[in-house]
């Protein structure tokens, strides 16, 4: 990969330096002194069985924005959907958990409201002073969140003065909290939201090169847009994690049991031939980890990837690949992660994806720029306790990808241009 022409950018605007990576308005370019402010954040996080948050990263996240409207007299009305409770109350995917979690982080009060868009909201948002949080009850209790009903953006639009959207894991998605409002209230972007889509943007337009991108995960056809722009762009691909076997397929290999999307074999060999063309190159493991099912207790073995027996399945890339993953990413001086180069949620099949993650932790030390997003690759981080050793882990996964795609996120759009 070394010593090839850059890369094709992203677009000749990128390219010469003309285009600023944000052009929305965020907080700062709006006067929200005083002023009542709908802020939609993205407070989705992991539970535990007794109800606490047992991972506190998207609501630290948030605090940049909720701390600078505050210092503003600011009324902050906080929104956020967590988890899928499909349009019911589901009592285990209530937000007061969260709202205990920021009153520790803030200092203050946060209160929690049992509800979204009643007479008790309306109250308890006219009784708010100046720097006061509230948070309204999981948006997804609500049909009309997903479904963007303009008659529930309208009520949660009611309450407010100013639209703020901070919820960048959200950001892709075309829901009454994130599009819908923005009808009714003049909309800006938070401080996080601006600076995921600066980080990511930067990544693409103008990357210190050697550009690697590496992508695991489980399913390959959620990513094969990425890919294709990766394509364009990068000066290298490793693939690992359960998307790898229909690459395998894909070269003519058998894959036993291991995951393979069938319909995407065509694709993924297309994508290989692309990436010949352009030059680049393009990495699939030589061996992996096998198993006869997926399960802490099953036996493992190491073949190489032309050896999968028929009914066993791939777990992990296995040592030798570590080594050449590794020894790739010691000379990337940018890097994207996406997905676990296996199951890494059992210890046998983890080593494939706590190589990668050291190989970056110890790159970025040198002053490597590793980039990871997606909700797994970053549970894989904390799992390895890495995560405060990579450049940046972004907060979401799948807005991640489409920023880097190049599909615009309606979350973005709907806000007003700088
Ligand atoms: P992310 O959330 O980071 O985008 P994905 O959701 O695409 O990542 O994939 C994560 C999941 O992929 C993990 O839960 C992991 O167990 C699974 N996975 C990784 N490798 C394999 C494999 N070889 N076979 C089956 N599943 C795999
Ligand atoms: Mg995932």
């Amino acid at each position: 990969m070394d010593g090839r022409p850059m890369a094709r950018p992203m677009t000749e605007e990128f390219a010469q330096g003309q285009t600023a990576l944000f052009t929305k308005k965020s907080v700062e370019d709006v006067d929200v002194q005083g002023k009542r402010v709908l802020v939609r954040v993205d407070f989705n996080v992991p539970l535990s069985e007794d109800g606490s948050v047992m991972d506190d990263t998207r609501v630290r996240a948030a605090l940049p924005t909720i701390e600078y409207l505050r210092s503003r007299g600011a009324r902050v009305i906080l929104m956020s959907h967590l988890g899928r409770p499909k349009g019911e109350v589901v009592e285990r995917f209530r937000l007061r958990p969260v709202a205990v979690r920021l009153s520790q982080l803030l200092g203050i009060d946060v209160q929690a409201l049992p509800t979204t868009v009643t007479d008790q909201v309306t109250a308890a948002a006219a009784r708010m002073r100046p720097g006061d949080v509230i948070l309204l009850e999981n948006l997804r209790f609500n049909k009309g969140e997903t479904e963007n009903d303009p008659d529930f953006a309208g009520k949660l639009a009611a309450l407010a003065d100013i639209y703020v959207n901070d919820a960048f894991g959200a950001a892709h998605r075309d829901h009454a909290s994130v599009t819908g409002v923005t009808k009714y209230l003049p909309a800006c972007a938070g401080l996080l939201l601006k600076k995921e889509i600066e980080t990511l943007r930067r990544l693409i337009s103008e990357p210190a090169r050697p550009f690697l991108a590496i992508l695991g995960g489980n399913k390959i056809s959620d990513k094969i847009g990425v890919i294709d722009k990766f394509i364009d762009t990068v000066d290298g691909i490793l693939t690992g994690g359960g998307m790898c076997f229909t690459f395998l397929k894909a070269t003519g290999l058998s894959v036993g049991k291991s995951l393979c999307e069938t319909d995407q074999v065509e694709a993924a060999a297309r994508m290989i031939s692309k990436a010949n063309e352009a030059g680049i190159s393009f990495y699939l493991p030589s061996d992996v980890v096998v198993a006869p099912e997926l399960s802490a207790s099953a036996p493992a073995k190491v073949v190489p990837v032309d050896a999968i027996p028929d009914d066993w399945m791939g777990l992990d890339i296995g040592p030798k690949t570590r080594e050449i993953y590794s020894k790739v990413i010691a000379r990337a001086k940018t890097a994207f992660w996406n997905g676990p180069m296996g199951v890494f949620e059992i210890d046998k099949f983890a080593a494939g994806t706590k190589a990668v993650a050291e190989a970056l932790a110890k790159n970025t030390k040198h002053g490597m720029l590793s980039i990871v997003g997606g909700g797994d690759s970053d549970a894989a981080l904390k799992h390895f306790g890495l995560e405060e050793q990579m450049y940046f882990v972004s907060t979401g996964g799948g807005a991640s990808l489409k920023v880097l795609e190049g599909t615009p996120l309606p979350g973005l759009e709907a806000l007003q241009d700088a």
